[in-house]
């Protein structure tokens, strides 16, 4: 039963959907949504609309971006030699929080799960390899989660581009087993590439 008239519900019901949002949240969000401003919330919703318009993924790297090609890859100072593999545009984000790695990046949007039927096709992995045999990397760094899926998919990428006669690294462990990229601290992410192992 609804205790709430259908615009309200469908509000909540829209906020519930989100992340980390369950139903209380929901409906505090919902009501927040009814006491603010008509322009406020004119203001919020063209924002949504607009990023998710605007956003695209990068020719090169498949980051989003609002660009053909990203601004990182578009910069010329950054070396081309080498490639940071992510599994999510966050951890490209802590990496350049560093503020140490100038290579480039390429975003995986995902990593391969058997159990949650992603397989390879699912992930940037053939715009990763198209890349390499194209490009002028030396390098690939594997920088996807110290979980089940992230070591799954390095070791997936590795056996495709080792044969290429191209230098594939993982990232040191000190990042947590299990954790996630994009929650770790500068300086332990900066140690665990500095001390990557080829692989
Ligand atoms: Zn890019």
């Amino acid at each position: 039963m609804n205790y709430y008239s259908a615009p309200i519900e469908s509000l909540i019901e829209a906020f519930a959907k989100l992340p980390g949002v369950g139903k209380k949240t929901a409906q505090r969000l919902a009501f927040h949504v009814l006491d603010m401003q008509e322009q406020e919330v004119e203001k919020l919703s063209e924002a949504i609309i607009t990023a998710k318009r605007s956003i695209r993924y990068c020719k090169f790297c498949t980051n989003i971006t609002d660009q053909e090609v990203c601004s990182i890859c578009s910069d010329a100072h950054r070396d081309a030699s080498i490639i940071c593999v992510t599994e999510d545009p966050r951890d490209v984000v802590a990496m350049e929080k560093t503020k140490e790695y100038k290579g480039l990046y390429h975003v995986l949007h995902g990593a391969i799960s058997p159990l949650e039927g992603i397989g390879p096709e699912e992930i940037k992995i053939k715009e990763l390899l198209t890349r390499v045999q194209q490009g002028e990397a030396k390098e690939i760094i594997l920088a996807t989660n110290p979980n089940i899926e992230g070591e799954a998919t390095a070791m997936y990428i590795s056996k495709l581009i080792k044969p290429m006669g191209i230098r594939v690294s993982r990232i040191a462990h000190g990042i947590p087993v299990g954790g996630d990229l994009e929650y770790i601290d500068e300086v332990t992410l900066s140690k665990a590439m500095e001390g990557r192992r080829e692989v």
